[in-house]
């Protein structure tokens, strides 16, 4: 039976950043998977580190809208019906956190972990010598209408209020930046601050890489098997059980798998999310993720091609591949930039873990002692895995953390 100080269950880019940062501080750690590092929904992500985000994505406000999406004729969302009442208090739930005021609410608890996204991954490739997967040329956000475009004008305000940078273009100077582009957009914005990555699995290793440098082990094991062996926490794992103080629980999507043995249940759902990566045409390039906002889908540009990722589909986790969401987006997508052929023969699936306030919950799970939650990380699992990994390492050895983690304690769902 082996020792260590904490152990952290879940090795995509949140749980492996957890890892790295405890093992940095002089724990010793274990990073438990089931299959390999990064491979889960960290692997198939758009690239890009927002550090810009000021709102989260919200549930319709207005009535068209959403008539398209219960209609299947938005590329915003598909849903499976049969998945409807399962989700629906859920749902109910992200409408209610969607009120103007309480996006703003969202916005300000969500700053200081956005706020220091880029700097904790920086400060991370630099150790790990991966600062080449990292591009700094920002992200581009797209609109085809004046209405659109009118309606970020909240965002790119309060953007301004605090200081983040961006530029408003027309379709020429958004053409001067990525002249691949088509001129069917009337207006751009470049966030010029954001990062993106070249190739999110990559990174997600070179983490881990440093990880292990550093003394940690990564260990094949399945997390239902975690139990307490008083006063321990143990799971049994391929190299036999595994035995700590603390555990982390990282799980991202399968975080519902370990709520029976939590004792606890979360408002959690998944929006799943599809990618498929395509050859440029002839010399068409991009150097930036390209978001088309109206069409609800993300260009981003990838070492293995154009990843083409959609936007949020309701559907149980486990549920079979439904990529309609292409069919919708495909023409505006090749119209917009000269796609050739599919890479792959089947598009990627994956599950956004999310809570209906979109924020994580990163802290001590409730009513258990020795377990800590790092999940719920939504559309921004990339951009937050490394400031995530910071502020619970410095919760779990009892230094004063970067930021006050209240806003991301799971009690907020348990009054
Ligand atoms: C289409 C799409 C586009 C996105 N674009 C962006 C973006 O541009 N920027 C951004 O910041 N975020 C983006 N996201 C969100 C981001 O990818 C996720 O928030 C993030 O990957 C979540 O990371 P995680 O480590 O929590 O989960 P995961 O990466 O899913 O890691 C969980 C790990 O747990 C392991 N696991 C599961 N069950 C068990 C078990 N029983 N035992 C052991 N191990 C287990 C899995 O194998 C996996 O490795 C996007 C997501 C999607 C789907």
């Amino acid at each position: 039976m082996a020792r260590t100080d904490v152990i952290v269950l879940g090795a995509g880019i949140v749980g492996t950043a957890v890892a790295l940062h405890l093992v940095k501080r002089g724990l010793s750690v274990a990073l438990v998977d089931r299959t390999a590092v990064g491979e889960g929904t960290s692997y198939g992500n758009a690239g890009i580190i927002e550090g810009n985000t000021i709102f989260p994505p919200s549930f319709p406000s207005d009535f068209s809208t959403l008539i398209r999406i219960a209609l299947k004729r938005s590329p915003l969302a598909n849903y499976h019906l049969r998945f409807l009442p399962q989700i629906a208090p859920w749902l109910a739930a992200f409408r209610a956190a969607s009120q103007p005021t309480r996006l703003v609410e969202t916005m300000q608890a969500m700053r200081p972990l956005f706020a220091r996204a880029i700097g904790e991954h920086d400060a991370l490739v630099e150790e790990c010598s991966a600062a080449h997967y990292l591009r700094r040329t920002g992200w581009l956000k797209l609109y085809r209408s004046d209405r659109g475009f009118a309606a970020a004008a909240r965002e790119l305000d309060l953007a301004k209020s605090f200081g983040i940078a961006n530029v408003a273009l027309d379709s020429e100077a958004a053409r001067a930046l990525e002249p691949s582009l088509q001129p069917v957009f009337r207006h751009a914005v470049h966030w010029t601050g954001a990062v993106s990555v070249t190739d999110p699995l990559a990174l997600t290793r070179a983490y881990a890489a440093r990880f292990t440098a550093l003394g940690g082990l990564i260990v094949t094991g399945d997390a239902r098997m975690l139990h307490r062996v008083n006063p321990h926490w143990r799971v049994d794992t391929a190299s036999g059980p595994l035995d700590a103080p603390d555990v982390v629980v990282a799980l991202g999507p399968w975080l519902p798998d370990l709520f029976g043995l939590l004792g606890i249940k979360l408002p959690f759902a998944v929006k799943r999310g599809y990618h498929r990566h395509f050859r440029p045409q002839g010399n068409a390039s991009l150097a930036r993720p390209v978001l088309d906002a109206e069409n609800g889908y993300c260009l981003a540009p990838m070492d293995q091609g154009i990843r083409i990722t959609t936007g949020a589909e309701f559907a149980a986790r486990d549920a079979a591949p439904t990529p309609v969401q292409f069919d919708c987006v495909m023409p505006a997508a090749r119209e917009l930039f000269a796609l050739a052929e599919a890479v792959e023969a089947q598009p990627w699936l994956g599950a956004r873990p999310c809570f209906p306030d979109s924020r994580p919950v990163i802290g001590r799970a409730p009513r258990q002692s020795g377990l800590w939650l790092a999940c719920g990380h939504a559309h921004w699992g990339l951009t937050l895995g490394p400031a995530t990994g910071r502020l619970l390492a410095e919760m779990i050895t009892g230094t004063t953390p970067f930021c006050d983690p209240k806003p991301y304690a799971a009690e907020r769902f348990l009054q």
